[in-house]
């Protein structure tokens, strides 16, 4: 099966979650060719990066070969970095002084807790930077073949990518060159799923292993709170609604406001269609509705191991539509007030969590 990317319209940025499960343990391990571990330090000024390295005494001497295994043409993690900087340098970005940390962050485009420093291939890694351009960003992506999209970062670390409430204008980062669609493996006691993101329209959750929300899911369902029917009413990506259905609820209704979270969701029902035992479809136009949304609009739905339904909208509006539910998760962003949330969905559901 293949799907298409909803960023760029390749067929190669969605693996199926099925695939990714299967080959994710192996696909940033080194090889028995492979160097040891450059120990190059995050802080070292590029200048003194490569102190020791003869091959390397300037940034001319960086290029896409530059220390990449002729046996599996996987590179370092460090080395891509480095050979960004270089490039930041060369275009006047950066001195002599800068360091890998300036660089930006790095994410994997398969994301999960790798215990051990990361080779990379072609296209598996996405750029969040803070000092960049969208001539660089061209360069980066059209020289450093690991790199797949280059993000430009707008606003404080901590402004959340996305909306806060239906009253407010989405916050979302640049995409200056190349694809951001990037998966993260997620972790459970009923199961994993690969949950896919255009990460420059979606809130970045760094997790260490399980993340704290499923870890509040898996006590619910020993409290046998998942059996029935379950809403996620601002679901993201859909982790929360997704990992409901592999714990086994009987419905699940998925919703948020913001069109690319709705996207993103539609796409993981598709990625993680038979993982989940979920055949998919679509009822109406994805590109005519609008960016954030009021009413609430049925937008897919999906039938199999449970019944799911998608919508498009304001989550006190849903609780008007929905007759009746178990279960109401809220994964509101942090210091958005939630009271008023909850009292909208009292009567409607049985139970009504804030996460
Ligand atoms: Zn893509
Ligand atoms: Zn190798």
């Amino acid at each position: 099966m293949t799907i298409i990317c909803p960023r760029c319209g390749s067929s190669g940025c969605v693996i199926p979650a099925d695939m990714v499960l299967e080959s994710a343990y192996t696909m940033y391990a080194a090889c028995q060719s492979c160097m040891a571990d450059p120990g190059i330090g995050k802080q070292t000024p590029f200048d003194r990066l490569f102190d020791g390295v003869d091959a390397i005494g300037g940034i001319d001497d960086i290029d896409d070969a530059t220390m990449r295994c002729q046996s599996c043409g996987k590179r370092h993690l460090d080395l891509v970095v480095a050979h960004v900087l270089g490039i930041l340098i060369r275009e006047g970005l950066c001195d002599m002084q800068a360091t890998l940390s300036d660089v930006g962050t790095p994410m994997i485009t398969i994301g999960y807790q790798i215990p051990f420093p990361p080779r990379l291939g072609r296209d598996t890694l996405i750029l969040i930077m803070n000092t960049i351009d969208k001539k660089t960003a061209e360069m980066i992506i059209s020289e450093v073949s690991e790199v797949k999209g280059v993000i430009q970062r707008k606003g404080s670390l901590e402004h959340p990518i996305g909306i806060l409430d239906t009253g407010s204008s989405p916050h979302t980062y640049d995409l200056l060159a190349g694809c951001d669609l990037r998966g993260d493996i997620v972790l459970s006691a009923f199961g994993e799923l690969c949950i896919y993101k255009t990460q420059s329209d979606t809130h970045i959750e760094f997790s260490r292993g399980k993340s704290d929300k499923v870890q509040v899911l898996e006590s619910l369902y020993y409290q046998r709170r998942l059996l029935g029917s379950v809403v996620d009413a601002c679901c993201g990506a859909g982790t929360l609604g997704l990992v409901s259905v592999l714990a086994g609820a009987r419905e699940v209704i998925l919703n948020d406001a913001f069109l690319p979270a709705v996207k993103n969701t539609i796409l993981n029902i598709r990625a993680n269609a038979s993982v989940l035992g979920l055949e998919l479809e679509v009822h109406v136009d994805l590109s005519e509705l609008p960016v954030v949304a009021g009413a609430p609009v049925l937008v897919a739905t999906a039938h199999g191991s449970c019944d799911v339904s998608v919508y498009h909208g304001d989550l006190v509006r849903l609780a008007a539509v929905v007759d009746r539910c178990d279960l109401c998760l809220i994964d509101a962003f942090i210091g958005v007030p939630t009271a008023g949330f909850a009292e909208a969905w009292k009567d409607t559901a049985r139970m009504v969590v804030t996460i």
